[in-house]
């Protein structure tokens, strides 16, 4: 994973494509992993779901698109004490055809 972070607006960070650097990236989905109950944010509803957790601690991630095509994941796992990133690439957009989240 190329490092997806770059200094943004005064003291902000801007978050960035892992796959390819672009600025330019979308939320478009967030998962909360807690025990065996997962909470899925996106665009269109909130979900909730029993889920396979093989961690103890909890694992978020942020589904992304890439206004170059990339998708994929970036996943935090806390245990013991510490918070390990990950990252999984997910199959890319053709278009520009993605849901981001907004407030409305
Ligand atoms: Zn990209």
């Amino acid at each position: 994973m190329k490092p997806f972070v770059k200094h943004g607006y005064g003291d902000d960070l801007m978050m960035c494509c892992p796959q390819c650097g672009y600025t330019n990236i979308h939320p478009i989905g967030v998962s909360v992993l807690r025990g065996t109950d997962e909470t899925t944010v996106t665009s269109a509803n909130i979900m909730v779901k029993e889920a396979k957790n093989n961690g103890r601690g909890v694992q978020i991630a942020m589904e992304y698109a890439c206004e170059n095509g990339h998708h994929g994941y970036i996943i935090f796992n806390f245990c013991k004490g510490e918070t390990l990133i990950n990252h999984q690439i997910l199959q890319s957009y053709d278009t520009l055809d993605f849901e981001t989240i907004w407030r409305d």
